[in-house]
């Protein structure tokens, strides 16, 4: 394959690109990145970056002469519009068209927005990008009163920072508990019960009918039990939408991604999708997955590059992820939304403990409070393809570490 074009500057086209070179690829690598930084990481904009703990300088991947000196082309500023297949060309915004040998789709997603009146007040925040951080930043430091839409992993992160920073902080979810897409009911209940303890009122199975606001600029959140929760800055986390529509209109299968095979490659054998827009089959995963991390999008980075370089395996790394919530860090390995068993290891009202989950009797996934330990066990355990059966793991005195 002579050259290669990425569609998307962030951390899953990055890697292809680094990879590559590192692999000794010396054709032409040109990426096309809609955004107007280098790549950087997104993990710190609801975390340390908002809290006024990591500067904008540390959140690059990497500083621009990496890629001058590795002769890889950034575009930034850059909107693909479309891809012509036939003619193994990606057309820009602006008409120009750029020719590939191999593309990468590498485009990440979009926020979801939320759907009621009021949602485009002065106010109404949400974070996906460095320029929506750069804007939240400021103003969760003035804010008195922070309403969070949506108890998933982004919303509740904004939360806590919000009070650290010493807002009055409310949080709305639709549903019964929180994280529910993502974890168990000893989960939902401990954040639950952390965020309560640092002053956040919680509120579960609420509903938004309405933003409303006064000269364009938010002053409160209307609930469906007709309660109007008064915020001087709202932010809004209610999950993303994968940006697969250049696929789909150039004609590719999309199922709320793009779609790819074990080796990540689309039904057109010269086009890659990678990262948080693509949808793909995995060996711990019935059916196809689609999922949104850092470590997904850097390896399979890196396994598109081994398939570039002649090298196609299918891709198989074990899934993990982390939250970071006051001092209170959750690290997640392994598939779980499936789960039909779960046993708790440690102790939950301590904050330091594991969830385990099983599916059939076998170990799928498991969940960490401020047990590192555990997280690098459990990680360990899945790399070697071994399992705990729920019966074992509820034996007394039993350690995941002494499994591996
Ligand atoms: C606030 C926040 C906190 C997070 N925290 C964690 C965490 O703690 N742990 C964790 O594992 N993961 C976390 N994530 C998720 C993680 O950052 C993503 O999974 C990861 O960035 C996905 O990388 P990607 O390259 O697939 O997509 P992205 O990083 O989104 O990059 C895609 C890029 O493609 C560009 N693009 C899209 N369409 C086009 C086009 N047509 N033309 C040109 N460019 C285009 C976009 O502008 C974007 O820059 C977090 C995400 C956010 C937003």
């Amino acid at each position: 394959m002579h050259k290669v074009v990425i569609v998307g500057a962030g951390q899953a086209g990055y890697q292809v690109a680094a990879s590559l070179r590192a692999k000794k690829f010396d054709g032409p690598i040109v990426i096309l990145g809609e955004e107007a930084a280098l790549p950087y990481q997104r993990p710190p904009l609801s975390k340390g970056y908002v809290k006024g703990e990591a500067k904008e300088s540390t959140l690059l991947l990497r500083a621009a002469d990496f890629y001058v000196t590795n002769n890889i082309e950034i575009r930034l500023d850059c909107r693909v519009a479309a891809l012509d297949r036939g003619a193994r060309q990606v057309v820009l915004a602006d008409g120009e068209r750029v020719a590939y040998d191999g593309l990468v789709l590498a485009t990440g997603g979009r926020v979801r927005t939320i759907p009621v009146p009021g949602a485009d007040l002065a106010g109404v925040l949400y974070v996906r990008t460095l320029a929506d951080a750069k804007t939240l930043k400021p103003q969760i430091e003035a804010a008195r009163n922070v309403v969070v839409i949506g108890g998933g992993f982004i919303g509740l992160e904004c939360a806590s920072v919000a009070s650290v920073l010493g807002c009055k902080v409310v949080v709305l979810e639709a549903m019964e508990r929180l994280m529910a897409r993502v974890v168990s009911p000893v989960l939902s209940d401990y954040y639950r019960d952390l965020h309560r303890s640092r002053g956040v009122d919680v509120r579960l199975g609420a509903s938004v009918t309405e933003i409303v606001g006064e000269s364009s600029r938010v002053t409160g959140v209307r609930c469906g039990d007709g309660t109007t929760v008064p915020a001087d800055l709202v932010v809004v986390g209610i999950g993303i939408i994968a940006n697969d529509d250049l696929a789909k209109a150039a004609g590719l299968t999309c199922d709320r991604g793009i779609v790819v095979d074990a080796c990540l490659r689309t039904a057109d054998p010269d086009i890659y999708a990678i990262g948080d827009c693509a949808t793909f089959p995995h060996p711990m995963a019935d059916g196809l997955v689609r999922l949104e991390s850092v470590q997904n999008a850097i390896d399979q980075g890196k396994t598109v590059a081994d398939a570039i370089m002649g090298d196609a395996k299918p891709y198989a790394a074990v899934p993990w992820f982390w939250s970071d919530q006051y001092e209170v860090k959750l690290q997640i390995v392994g598939l779980t939304s499936q789960y039909d068993d779960t046993v708790t290891l440690g102790d939950v009202a301590s904050g330091k403990f594991s969830v385990l989950y099983f599916r059939n009797g076998g170990l799928i996934g498991i969940d960490s409070v401020n047990m590192p330990s555990d997280h690098v066990a459990g990680r360990k355990l899945f790399g070697a393809g071994k399992s705990i059966s729920a019966e074992a793991a509820r034996t007394p005195g039993f350690s995941l570490r002494a499994h591996v």
